[in-house]
């Protein structure tokens, strides 16, 4: 369903990825890790047009990432994408901040948006918290806000950039409880993460990048058993 060939991105002269070459399958979860600075992050925004590419090729459910518009809304209706400092609306009411993109994109009708939205409430189990502003939540619930709305677009690619890293020790796990849960429901998932054990426990592959590339792939069993290159070997020492 992703399909990126020899994908290059400059910053400037700062040349932040260096030919990625990476398939994702129709429902593959798939975590990558990495320094920082390695352009994880990059990677992943580069997948719904938020960076562009200027090398190599890029295809996401058939569609060519390109300069032209129409394929930028395309994918976007396709790929979701969490990030570690929620992004949520906060003058917006959480039931708000989950209707939006369905009424004003999707063009659904309001009623519709809002059952829609309360049924992914209670999927992220916070449907208590429906008439708050995102400022009443904890960190832990506002994430999983940012989960469900990115669930009311119905997207089939779900990206994460570093979900849990600005939460707080005791909210991380609650976050990626849903993740999991998520994961059952065979979206494709992309998810940049230092959380191991999730790495561990859902995906099918994972990926190490550094300095702009990708160093090594493999099922996570292999990738913490018997990782190959000295550079996973030492970050995995690091963060393990
Ligand atoms: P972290 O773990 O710290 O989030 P990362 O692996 O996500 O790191 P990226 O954010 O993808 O790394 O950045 C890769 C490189 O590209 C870094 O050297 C960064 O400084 C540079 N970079 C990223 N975004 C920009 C930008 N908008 N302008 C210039 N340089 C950028
Ligand atoms: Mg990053």
């Amino acid at each position: 369903i992703i399909e990126m060939q020899d994908v290059g991105k400059w910053f400037g002269s700062y040349q932040a990825l260096r030919g990625i070459d990476l398939r994702v399958a129709r429902g593959e979860r798939v975590v990558v890790c990495g320094p920082s600075g390695s352009g994880k992050s990059t990677l992943i925004r580069c997948i719904n047009r938020l960076e562009e590419h200027q090398q190599g090729r890029i295809v996401v459910d058939g569609i060519e990432l390109t300069a032209d518009l129409k394929n930028i809304e395309a994918i976007r209706r396709e790929v979701g994408m969490v990030f570690q400092h929620f992004n949520l609306f906060p003058h917006l009411t959480v039931l708000e901040n989950l209707t939006l993109g369905p009424i004003w994109v999707l063009k659904q009708p309001p009623a519709e948006a809002q059952a829609t939205a309360m049924r992914f409430l209670e999927r992220v189990r916070i449907p208590d918290q429906a008439h708050k502003y995102p400022g009443q939540l904890s960190g832990g619930q506002q994430q999983r806000v940012a989960i469900a709305r990115s669930l009311c677009m119905s997207p089939k690619i779900i990206l994460f950039d570093e979900p849990t890293s600005a939460l707080d020790p005791e909210m991380v796990k609650e976050v990626l409880d849903v993740m999991t849960t998520l994961a059952d429901t065979g979206i494709t998932m992309l998810c940049v993460t230092h959380e191991m054990g999730f790495a561990r426990q859902v995906a099918n592959r994972v990926i190490f990048m550094d300095q702009g590339q990708i160093v090594e792939q493999a099922a996570p069993e292999e990738f913490f058993s018997h990782p190959r290159h000295e550079r996973t070997r030492l970050f995995l020492s690091q963060i393990l």
